[in-house]
């Protein structure tokens, strides 16, 4: 089934910033929440046992996983159901599952808890550091005041670090190129150092980290398509000239004004561009979530 589709016909409520579904069956509250990489569904509820006699966990173990369950546990006062996203599953089977964790729930007297203090209070929808839970306002107040604040970055030595990791995915786009290919490959590579050049360097990193280290990869690959353009001079040249590379590269502007060097140029670089924003769009955007809740302890329903 496509992304949380369907959830309002069962009366959850949809929240796809944070790639969640949550509403209440049989009087347990349920959050759903969409893994897009390993293409799975993670159904949570929170519930307790006055007499833990462990009918839960039995419950979870026997139940019949049919096609779609991967797993399902019992700990710490939280009932987590893996579900496996094939294009058969829907909507409807995904609320017989929760339906039948209610039923065992209030027949085995389970009652609905904050899993996190116990308490059999109110609960709610919450994101935690990028993770879907539920949890009581308390705890919520809790988790904030513990959270360590977040590092500052560093800026300068973030760009160096940016900078510094370009030049390894110059050193490669060179050295490929030296090869006889234009790999897209190297694209992405000089995108993953500029990243991890920043976050080293810069301590973590954050939504300016992002856009430089996108801008100093994008203007990284035209200077190593420029090296390339000034060694191809110089190995052109130096049969017959003492000429040095940095004189190969001070007329590279030159031979650029060639309609034909200037063609074959821009199709390396829209390859490059190319393979770099497919590539890296998965790992770019993964790091924006990860920026995006970094810190953010809140309710979201
Ligand atoms: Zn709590």
């Amino acid at each position: 089934m496509k992304k949380l589709v369907g959830f309002e016909q069962i009366g959850f409520t949809v929240n796809s910033q944070y790639n969640c579904a949550y509403g209440t069956i049989d009087g347990y509250q349920f959050v759903v929440t969409f893994l897009p990489q390993p293409r799975q569904y993670s159904i949570m509820t929170t519930v307790k046992a006055d007499e833990e006699t462990g009918a839960m966990e039995q419950y979870l173990e026997n139940m019949d996983k049919g096609t779609f369950i991967n797993w399902a546990v019992y700990k710490d006062n939280a009932v987590v159901i893996n579900v496996k996203n094939q294009k058969a599953l829907d909507v409807w089977a995904l609320q017989k599952i929760m339906q039948d964790v209610a039923l065992a729930s209030s027949q085995n007297g389970y009652v609905q808890c904050c899993r996190h203090c116990g308490e059999e209070v109110a609960i709610y929808p919450s994101s935690i550091n990028g993770h879907i839970d539920l949890a009581c306002e308390s705890c919520l107040a809790r988790f904030t005041s513990q959270q360590p604040p977040i590092k500052d970055v560093n800026l300068p030595l973030g760009i160096v670090g940016s900078l510094i990791g370009s030049v390894i995915g110059i050193a490669v786009w060179v050295l490929i190129y030296q090869l006889g290919y234009v790999a897209g490959i190297t694209g992405f590579i000089m995108a993953v150092c500029a990243f991890k050049g920043y976050e080293l360097l810069g301590g973590r990193i954050d939504k300016k980290g992002v856009y430089i280290a996108i801008i100093i990869s994008i203007i990284m690959l035209a200077v190593a398509e420029m090296i390339c353009l000034g060694i191809e001079i110089h190995a052109l040249y130096s049969d017959y000239y003492a000429i040095s590379f940095f004189d190969a590269m001070s007329v590279v502007p030159s031979f650029l004004g060639e309609s034909e060097i200037m063609g074959a140029v821009l199709g390396d670089l829209g390859f490059g561009y190319v393979f770099m924003a497919v590539a890296s769009f998965s790992y770019i955007r993964n790091i924006q979530k990860r920026v995006n809740t970094e810190g953010v302890i809140e309710r979201i329903g």
